[in-house]
């Protein structure tokens, strides 16, 4: 896209208007609760409203040449839908053939279903009814990331739900930073833009990477200059940016403690690998961060990572989160496992299907999403993320619970692969051995491991153990002994794994410091794809 294009005064023009009804409208926690459960009460109508006019109405979606090749009229939904409620309809879809998986969502590969190809393109699942002002990018791990619309009515839909996690947090007094990145990932921006809209703004923005390091187009320095001044002008708090790298945590937990210290409390925003770095380096120089909050997601958010927030007294709220869905769900804490959400079932419907993982002897309960809120950025249905995890009902007495959020979803993680010397693995069995086992043994933290997925110019793709130099003198050798002995424990695969990469010398240990995109410190760093 050329930039005089990108710089279509209209759209600014038109983009400054709305930021100034979005940030004048302040949204209370008695409106949240409100709008949430008429959201609820009416998911049937909105689901059947974006059916009909986003894909039967859309003859470029996607899902209608799968619904036209399964012979389905937009009749035969909603009288399921009215009958058996919208999961049942939605099982009903994906059994004839009507979902897209992630990389077909992306554009990525061809629709292939009941002998028929469909060539797709990632903007054919774009809302049709969405007035965008621009593109951005989600933040994704395991690839470049999908190119998703940004739309202020979009963002007003999903600050509803900011004071409700806030108040089950018990933080809505407690003043907000963020640590997340600039354009053109999203995640800064629309934290910035969520809590104002809450009545609650930002006092403090530190990004991980800089414009630089991320190498940001002209557009998106603009339009991040633009957001802020624009809503400076309509009496909004924006702050800018601050620049404070990944080795530099100690400066954000020093925000941390003198926040607390003046006013009685503190929450962070940012990924789970971020709030280890800021709590280790509270607890490595005697800062006092007990009782603060963090709120955030992105990446797994795991036993060992919530372990050592816990340590220095502060609390872990996962949320989870997709840029293309929204805010699927957050976390109440009164729950077993870690990463325990409450699906917000009244933006999104989830089903499950087991399925195989690709060149792994493993099968999972992945997940399949459609979007139910009618500012959704892309059109939804039955679209295998890919993530899997659990789901149930469950009775836990919050206030979310008495909302009506009642489905839980945990043990989330993404069945992406590792691959090496033509054998495949699924990438989170090696969480364990990175997280917990090896730094047991030399100790270091867990964002101080890091696996990497590389290809040599041969196209050949190894694995590196990085190990950061902050960890003391390894054993290089004895290092993968321990890795491949770990492996071989696993049922899934594991055992020819460790075979084949400790003959080929497929897996390479290095000291330098895990690498990082748009901020998070993932422990499997999957090849770009
Ligand atoms: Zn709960």
């Amino acid at each position: 896209m050329k930039i005089s294009s990108l710089l279509d005064g209209r759209k600014y023009a038109r983009l400054a208007l709305d930021l100034r009804g979005f940030l004048r409208n302040t949204i209370t926690l008695e409106q949240s609760k409100q709008l949430l459960s008429a959201r609820l009460q009416n998911r049937e109508k909105n689901f059947l409203s974006l059916v009909r006019k986003g894909i039967y109405g859309n003859p470029g979606s996607p899902y209608l040449k799968l619904l036209q090749l399964a012979g389905c009229e937009f009749g035969d939904i909603e009288s399921q839908v009215n009958r058996d409620g919208i999961e049942a309809a939605l099982q009903k879809l994906h059994a004839e053939g009507i979902y897209v998986n992630w990389e077909e969502f992306k554009g990525k590969k061809e629709i292939i279903r009941g002998g028929k190809t469909f060539k797709v393109h990632e903007r054919d699942f774009d809302n049709p009814f969405l007035e965008s002002y621009y593109q951005v990018r989600s933040s994704g791990t395991r690839s470049a990331g999908t190119r998703t619309q940004f739309d202020l009515r979009h963002r007003s839909d999903i600050s509803y739900y900011y004071p409700l996690v806030l108040a089950v947090a018990n933080a809505l007094d407690a003043p907000m930073g963020i640590w997340m990145p600039t354009l053109p990932s999203i995640t800064g921006i629309s934290g910035l833009l969520h809590y104002c809209n809450i009545g609650k703004p930002v006092s403090k923005w530190f990004t991980p990477v800089d414009e630089n390091q991320v190498q940001a187009s002209l557009k998106d320095r603009l339009a991040l200059r633009y957001i802020i001044y624009a809503g400076r002008l309509s009496g909004a708090k924006l702050v800018k940016p601050e620049y404070v790298s990944l080795v530099e945590a100690i400066k954000v937990a020093h925000w941390m403690a003198d926040t607390k210290k003046r006013f009685g409390g503190c929450s962070l925003t940012c990924f789970p690998s971020l709030m280890v770095k800021v709590c280790q380096a509270a607890m490595e120089n005697g800062l006092d961060i007990s009782g603060t909050h963090f709120f955030g997601g992105g990446e797994p958010f795991t036993e060992a990572k919530c372990r050592e927030i816990e340590a220095a007294g502060a609390t872990a709220n996962p949320r989870y989160w997709i840029t293309e869905i929204g805010f699927i769900g957050c976390s109440c804490r009164r729950l077993p496992a870690v990463d325990d959400v409450h699906l917000f079932s009244d933006s999104v419907a989830l089903i499950q299907h087991q399925r195989k993982v690709e060149h792994a002897d493993i099968s999972v309960n992945a997940f399949l999403f459609t979007s139910l809120m009618t500012s959704s950025p892309k059109i939804m249905l039955n679209v295998e993320s890919d993530d899997y995890g659990v789901m149930e009902t469950r009775h836990c007495g919050c206030l979310l619970e008495e909302l009506g959020f009642k489905e839980h979803l945990y043990n989330i993680r993404s069945f992406a692969k590792m691959t090496g010397s033509g054998m495949t693995i699924i990438g989170s069995d090696f969480v364990r051995i990175l997280e917990e086992v090896l730094p047991q043994k030399y100790g270091g933290a867990v964002t101080d491991y890091q696996l990497l997925e590389e290809e040599d110019e041969r196209g050949q793709t190894s694995l590196c153990l990085i190990i950061s130099p902050d960890v003391g003198a390894v054993d290089e050798n004895e290092v993968k002994d321990i890795v491949f002995e770990e492996l071989r424990r696993n049922t899934y695969g594991g055992k020819l794994a460790a075979g084949f990469w400790s003959q080929v010398n497929t897996l390479c240990v290095k000291r330098m410091h895990p690498k990082s995109s748009s901020g998070k410190i993932a422990t499997l760093h999957l090849m770009k794809r």
